[in-house]
């Protein structure tokens, strides 16, 4: 069992009338970033207080290197979390904001600067919280989770409210976080934001999995649906061709021939063999935020 990997198992949490999460099993590795995917109501926050021991769970466990969160001896300097846009005293600058925390936990005064610099907040040290921005919040809520230097860190929706640019930031620091061989699990509802800052894929609609693995075998496989769009003066010779190998072809509103099961240069080869002439050949990607919505709609967790 690796120091920082996260396993789920069976995690299960019922409410009054609703199962947030039911019988939810996956894993988080080391060294990666792992995106927890799901539109909202999905589970994901109830999920992640219960990894941290701050929901408990009906049924099912969660460890962190083997260990449940709240048997965790020093939590702080193994897990890092946010949770939601940072808070702190309004008037208190973000560098006492972590002295206070710092020093309530034991951990060495240097680490204050430190992770100030991590997060690109030095130049705001000394302001006051009050004034900061959102994206200046989320930088310091990361810094706050990074202060007892954990090998695991878990991020709630920390791309909420921060435009392209912070994004970015937020993609380069927490790649290079995880490239230190850290464990960092950071949820969202949006696949455009996963597609930018996650290596793994860990999706859930209803407190159900829907899918994990690797961002671009999830992508992958959602995308299997692409189909080739193809032109020609010769719609029966050509849909002959192509049934012939399987594939299938329907007829599309504009005139163009939809395709599915072979991909576009087998196409344009079948067309040649059979000396059909093609007006127009394009493979039609769908829409992945279009296909994560589908995958997830429609599984309503009210029981
Ligand atoms: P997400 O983080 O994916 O948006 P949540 O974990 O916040 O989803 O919520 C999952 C479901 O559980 C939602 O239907 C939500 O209304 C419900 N829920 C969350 N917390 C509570 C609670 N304390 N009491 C009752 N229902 C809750």
């Amino acid at each position: 069992m690796s120091d920082g990997q996260i396993v789920v198992s069976g995690l299960t949490k019922q409410y009054r009338n609703v199962r947030a999460v039911d019988n939810l099993s996956f894993t988080v590795e080391p060294g990666r970033v792992t995106g927890f995917l799901g539109p909202n109501g999905a589970g994901k926050t109830t999920t992640l207080r219960m990894v941290l021991n701050l929901v408990t769970p009906t049924a099912g466990n969660a460890t962190i290197g083997g260990q449940r969160y709240g048997d965790l001896a020093e939590p702080l300097r193994h897990v890092g979390a946010v949770l939601e846009a940072s808070s702190a005293h309004k008037g208190r600058t973000g560098a006492n904001h972590l002295r206070v925390i710092a020093a309530a936990a034991g951990l060495p005064r240097q680490r204050v600067d430190d992770v100030l610099a991590m997060v690109g907040l030095t130049p705001a040290a000394k302001r006051k919280f009050k004034g900061y921005s959102l994206g200046m919040r989320q930088r310091l809520g990361i810094a706050t989770a990074m202060l007892g230097d954990p090998k695991v860190l878990i991020l709630d929706e920390p791309a909420n409210g921060l435009d392209p640019e912070g994004i970015r930031w937020m993609r380069d620091l927490l790649k290079s976080l995880a490239a230190q061989g850290r464990t960092v699990l950071v949820s969202s509802h949006l696949l455009s934001e996963m597609q930018i800052l996650a290596d793994d894929l860990v999706i859930i609609a209803a407190g159900k999995l829907v899918t994990q693995g690797p961002v671009d075998q999830v992508m992958g496989s959602m995308s299997g649906a692409a189909h080739v769009r193809v032109r020609t003066p010769q719609a029966d010779a050509l849909t002959a061709a192509l049934t012939a190998q399987n594939a299938t072809v329907t007829p599309a509103e504009d005139g163009a021939l939809l395709v599915l099961g072979v991909d576009a240069p087998a196409v344009g080869r079948a067309a040649l063999a059979a000396g059909v002439e093609l007006h127009e050949l394009a493979t039609d990607r769908p829409d992945l935020e279009r296909v994560f919505l589908e995958l997830t709609a429609g599984k309503a967790a009210i029981r």
